[in-house]
């Protein structure tokens, strides 16, 4: 289960603090190391932790916390506080174009969960505001990249923009983009390649898509089990696209919860979404304060 261990610990940090009634500045001391160590283990990016550790510690002895009633609930609630305040404190809505289409680029490294996630935002979009996107099927040198995005769209009923691997991604674009507008569609999907991991011809590629349609949204599509990498990945392409959010995937998995826990403070870009399952309507809106709750168990 994912946060397992963080949750565990992090508890435990709660649970002896709780014991004590009084708390001196020497178990503040000792609880904040314990949630430090928590934290680290849990592969959260090491600035987070450190700035995490020192504002908890801080806000403590700001509003006397020591001194009052229930000091031991007080930073319960603090360290809550800053879990949620670290993750970008609210829910961050889809960009949304005043004219049609709104078009949402799709870029993450191979196996994100980039196509997956098109169709689970697509079938999203659908179904809550009866729209009518279009997928484009960007991905040319992964042959079976555009089968499975046909076979997605066949499974949410939204149709898939596609001219096979032999024609450069960005006349593809350039296409699917005339094909919108002739249907009227509202949303378009750019659903782009990836590698394993970053090179400089996919960037450009993506540059020149990017250029070509400027995006509403340009969705970074990373997969919360690569921990630090997750971070190191999310910073490599933010520097080249400049993206407006993140989906972070397989959040059902066992991830210790590093990704979900530095994106935002590393980044500055909103986590928008978490992928929950491999099932067309396992994607949920990441609310940062739902997910502190979630962590803190
Ligand atoms: P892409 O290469 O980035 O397009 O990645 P895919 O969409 O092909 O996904 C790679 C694998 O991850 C597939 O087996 C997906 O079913 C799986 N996957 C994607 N999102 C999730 C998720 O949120 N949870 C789980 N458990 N699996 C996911």
């Amino acid at each position: 289960m994912a946060f397992e261990g963080l949750t565990e610990r992090l508890q435990k940090a709660m649970t002896n603090l709780r014991r004590k009634g009084k708390v001196s500045e020497s178990d503040l001391r000792d609880t904040m190391r314990e949630i430090r160590l928590a934290l680290l283990e849990a592969d959260v990016n090491f600035t987070v932790v450190k700035d995490f550790v020192k504002t908890v510690r801080e806000r403590a002895l700001g509003a006397k916390v020591l001194e009052g009633l229930n000091p031991a609930q007080q930073i319960v609630k603090i360290v809550n506080e800053e879990l949620t305040k670290t993750m970008g404190e609210t829910a961050v809505p889809l960009n949304k174009s005043p004219k049609i289409p709104t078009v949402i680029m799709m870029a993450g490294l191979q196996g994100a969960g980039k196509t997956t996630t098109v169709g689970k935002l697509a079938l999203k979009l659908k179904n809550e505001q009866n729209a009518r996107p279009l997928m484009i099927a960007a991905d040319v040198y992964r042959p079976a990249a555009i089968q499975q995005l046909q076979q997605v769209g066949q499974q949410i009923g939204v149709p898939v923009f596609e001219m096979g691997t032999d024609v450069d991604p960005v006349e593809i674009v350039r296409q699917g983009m005339a094909e919108a507008e002739a249907n009227h569609n509202d949303y378009v999907f750019i659903d782009t390649a990836g590698r394993l991991q970053i090179d400089e011809q996919l960037m450009t590629e993506l540059a020149n898509i990017k250029d070509l349609v400027h995006p509403d949204e340009i969705l970074l599509v990373i997969d919360a089990m690569t921990g630090q990498n997750a971070v190191n990945t999310a910073e490599g392409f933010d520097q080249k696209l400049d993206v407006t959010g993140v989906v972070l995937t397989k959040l059902d998995g066992d991830t210790r919860g590093g990704a979900a826990l530095s994106i935002r403070a590393v980044t500055g870009k909103p986590i928008k979404f978490v992928g929950q399952g491999e099932k067309m309507t396992d994607l949920d809106v990441f609310h940062p304060d739902r997910m502190a709750d979630r962590i803190l168990g």
